[in-house]
């Protein structure tokens, strides 16, 4: 249904394969574990959400992860998508503003045995510089803007998605690309629903 949007007809078998293997019913509260496989986000507490896993499989796609990338995540959350992530890249960094959010993630993370998530608490809109570059940045909430320091912070090559617009406005999916010499292409690939970043300066 998004193909015409996202110029993809399918998903990448490598993607798709990480998705069945990460337990997303360990990722959910317990009184919604009969809805942890429906093709749906599910509330985390807080006012947040645990995306659809389409959207994470299409974000994490979009991504182009390699297995040597360093990828900077904004909201964590319940860690799902940093999990997904995680199957694929060297290392991911994830940034939760929420504190109870922050902390429930990190020991989540632990009991599940991943070793290459750092999860930060803080206000992601200005991303992780003593980390910078990164190879890929993913942001999992609304922005009204792209936020510049998340562009400084990514590499030549490299690629942010971002979903951007107002909390009852249509936000929209783009693709940031940085080119080699340093340009920045942006594209609007599809309509999207995302909790609002909050933050920012
Ligand atoms: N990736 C998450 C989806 C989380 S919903 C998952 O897989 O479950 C978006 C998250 O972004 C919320 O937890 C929200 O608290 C967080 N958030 C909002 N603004 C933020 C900011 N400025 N910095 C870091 N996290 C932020």
């Amino acid at each position: 249904m998004t193909a015409s949007y996202t110029g993809r007809d399918r998903l990448s078998e490598t993607v798709l394969n990480t998705l069945k293997r990460v337990p997303r019913h360990r990722f959910v509260p317990e009184n919604l574990l009969d809805r942890a496989y429906q093709n749906r986000p599910l509330p985390i507490g807080f006012g947040q959400t645990i995306s659809q896993p389409y959207i994470v499989a299409l974000m994490t796609d979009l991504l182009e992860i390699e297995d040597d990338h360093r990828i900077l995540e904004i909201g964590t959350g319940s860690a799902y998508q940093a999990a997904v992530l995680a199957e694929l890249a060297e290392t991911v960094y994830s940034i939760e503003i929420i504190p109870e959010l922050a902390e429930t993630a990190k020991g989540r993370l632990k009991a599940l045995g991943y070793t290459n998530i750092v999860t930060l608490q803080g206000d992601g809109y200005f991303g992780l510089e003593k980390e910078a570059p990164f190879d890929g940045i993913i942001v999992t909430a609304a922005a009204s803007h792209i936020p510049p320091p998340l562009v400084a912070q990514l590499k030549p090559g490299g690629v942010m998605i971002i979903p951007v617009g107002g909390p009852f406005l249509t936000q929209e999916l783009i693709r940031v690309r940085k080119k080699a010499d340093g340009s920045i292409t942006s594209e609007q690939l599809l309509p999207v629903a995302f909790v609002p970043l909050t933050g920012g300066p």
